[in-house]
């Protein structure tokens, strides 16, 4: 079910690991972001959207972490962007031919291997490097892309809905994850990662006091 954090801002949290899918109101349809983890639950939130008559004309995977790369037939056929770097690394990870196989068998135990749809997994459109904004109809959505936990991560900055998706850089059940693989001081880009959402954060025109980022 949706559930309204902001003015025209509602999150869809999956039962993995209390992850959230964002979705955005804009003009003409909704921006969304990471969108889910298991079948059942993308399903019902493409039905919570075209039951108020909403479809998703633009999504964003906020890094290339298996679980921040699916999708759903129901959500449509809008662009799904990346960073450049995220879609580079989902690129890389596809030129195996055994990738999806593999994400399979690393959920093997967790008892949701066979409701993880992996048909979509991966098609992620790369925004130029540098790009600032989501190209969308709809409030300005800012990317601030970092180094640390995932290739080309990017939260995303409603500004003026006073709301930060922060993809995996903040969890109410897990440790920061570094990326031990990417980069030589993990710790400390972790670190200046989390500086420049503050900074992000603090920078806003109008923060409005009490918010909460989401995660
Ligand atoms: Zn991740």
């Amino acid at each position: 079910m949706l559930r309204q954090v902001a003015e025209g801002v509602l999150v869809h949290e999956s039962e993995f690991c209390q992850s959230n899918a964002v979705v955005v109101h804009g003009r003409d349809g909704v921006l969304l972001i990471d969108p889910g983890v298991q079948d059942h639950e993308m399903a019902c939130l493409a039905n919570d959207l075209s039951d108020s008559g909403r479809t998703v004309v633009a999504g964003f995977s906020t890094h290339p972490d298996w679980d921040h790369l699916l999708w759903h037939p129901q959500l449509g056929t809008a662009p799904r962007y990346g960073t450049a770097r995220c879609a580079a690394a989902v690129r890389d990870q596809l030129s195996d031919p055994g990738a999806k196989a593999d994400i399979t068998a690393h959920l093997l135990g967790t008892g949701i291997a066979e409701r993880v749809p992996l048909d979509l997994y991966g098609l992620i459109t790369a925004l130029p490097a540098e790009t600032a904004r989501i190209p969308w109809d709809g409030p300005q959505v800012r990317i601030i892309e970092h180094q640390a936990h995932a290739p080309g991560h990017a939260a995303l900055f409603i500004e003026e809905r006073g709301v930060l998706v922060a993809g995996d850089m903040l969890s109410d059940v897990l440790v920061p994850m570094l990326d031990l693989d990417g980069t030589a001081d993990p710790i400390e880009d972790y670190l200046a990662a989390l500086r420049l959402l503050e900074g992000g954060w603090r920078m806003s025109a109008s923060p409005r006091v009490g918010r909460e980022p989401i995660r």
